[in-house]
């Protein structure tokens, strides 16, 4: 769900760095090989302190959230309040600034210039270590995403290779935070993403697949820092495994770690991290407030006073969809073949508001699907179709009425299908629930526009 993706890519960040703190800098294995958090290292940090990726990732995204756009002077300030008064350190100061950061943190003192990044620096990784926040904050929005991508580069971090290895990475976040899959992550078409530094492409053409460990630099460069970390995430089939192979890597561990987790924590998930990794991170409440706020923001079309609604089509292995016949009782299309879906949930109705609750369009969809035909999904596969705007479609109370829908489609495996099939039915406002056949279901006259959200599910 996306929900989880997102808490996964911050979470990832914060855990890769902990992870690799107590080894920053050490020799590839001169050290007993990291298994979970320990304390020590350059810093002396304590278990689950995490250093300047985190802290920087976080300026970057409280920025982006409540300035509510992405705001280059308040972003800088952000960072110039970490170095000089330790804000969002994990320590109360800041006790590691890269050389890069800090040489454009002192032009923007001096100058208050704020793409403060030069051309010139070395293409190192600082800028690609707290990239996460920016492809979730323009999460609906490729395009931006890919341009304040580059941007956050900019303030600190000018060479070319630093700002395409944001972008990249930037276009591979939002690809897993979308729920493709992982050859589909990363899958790169010479081109697709213009001209890039060479140094950038030829990693995103896959130079990880076939490197081995001794190949693989940890050594703190934009370009070897990225291969380092998509080597670790396609040679593992799990964050737990693979956030340890990108720390063991050494030298710029903690910073191989975070790019690592940014991107398999929004490929696997929130609650495929081990507990363990959740539960000794520092103030993890920080890094779940920021993840609150951003998924809401992102997902703000539900929180403006409507009460829209979620429509879901699951189709089977046989390339059945599952329907149900509205209730006699419904007030509009009673009677008519319909998607699972429902409201989704408030908290609390204030005069003409609905407030945020706490329930996602993604979880009221599987939840109302489970309510009406006692089918029980995990959320793992559902996909975002689209939101349809319905003004005129249900001739309810306009005040209280869906005004929009988000619909979502969720193609169901085998065995799932195999151990439900027999327990289907028509439960709460549906009369019946039955697998249709899709070529069936296309040509029949559904409920409101479903025939509309149908093709268009098709054609994903
Ligand atoms: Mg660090």
């Amino acid at each position: 769900m996306l929900s989880d993706r997102f808490k996964g890519s911050l979470y990832g960040l914060a855990i890769g760095d902990a992870l690799g703190a107590p080894i920053e800098f050490e020799k590839r294995d001169a050290y007993t090989p990291v298994t979970t958090f320990r304390e020590g290292g350059p810093f002396h940090l304590k278990k689950g302190q995490w250093t300047d990726d985190t802290s920087l990732a976080l300026c970057l995204g409280f920025s982006l959230v409540e300035k509510k756009d992405f705001v280059p002077e308040d972003i800088m300030k952000r960072f110039h309040s970490w170095w000089r008064q330790g804000y969002m350190s994990c320590t109360g100061h800041c006790f590691d600034i890269g050389n890069t950061t800090k040489a454009a943190l002192s032009r923007f003192e001096e100058s208050g210039e704020l793409f403060s990044g030069a051309p010139t620096d070395p293409a190192t990784n600082g800028s690609i270590m707290r990239l996460a926040p920016v492809p979730l904050f323009f999460f609906r929005e490729i395009e931006k995403a890919l341009f304040y991508a580059a941007e956050s580069s900019r303030l600190t971090h000018a060479p070319a290779s630093c700002i395409d290895a944001c972008r990249a990475l930037g276009l591979l976040i939002h690809r897993a935070l979308s729920g493709k899959r992982k050859e589909d992550i990363l899958l790169y078409e010479r081109g697709s993403l213009g001209i890039l530094a060479s140094d950038i492409e030829n990693v995103l053409l896959g130079s990880y697949k076939t490197k081995s460990r001794e190949d693989i630099s940890a050594a703190g460069l934009a370009h070897t820092c990225l291969e380092a970390a998509l080597w670790a995430f396609y040679h593992t089939d799990n964050f737990n495994d693979g956030a340890l192979l990108a720390v063991n890597l050494g030298e710029d561990s903690d910073t191989t770690g975070a790019v690592f987790g940014q991107l398999a924590g929004a490929y696997y998930g929130f609650r495929s991290i081990k507990p363990e990794f959740i539960d000794g991170l520092w103030d993890k409440e920080l890094i779940d407030k920021l993840a609150m706020k951003v998924f809401f923001h992102v997902n703000q079309f539900y929180y403006e006073g409507e009460n829209p609604t979620v429509d879901l089509i699951v189709i089977n292995p046989a390339d059945e969809v599952l329907l149900i016949r509205r209730s006699k009782n419904a007030s509009a299309c009673a009677g008519m073949m319909a998607f699972p879906g429902g409201f989704i949930d408030s908290k609390a109705r204030e005069g003409e508001k609905w407030l945020p609750g706490l329930e996602t369009a993604e979880t009221a969809a599987l939840r109302e699907l489970e309510e009406e035909t006692n089918l029980k999904l995990t959320g793992a596969e559902i996909v975002f179709v689209g939101e349809y705007r319905g003004d005129n479609r249900d001739p309810r109370d306009n005040e209280t009425s869906w005004s929009k829908t988000h619909a979502y489609v969720y193609r169901i495996d085998q065995k799932t299908f195999e151990e439900q099939k027999n327990s289907i039915r028509g439960m709460d406002d549906a009369d019946e629930a039955r697998w249709i056949p899709l070529e069936e279901a296309r040509a029949m006259k559904l409920a409101f526009d479903h025939n509309k959200i149908l093709e268009d599910a098709l054609l994903l």
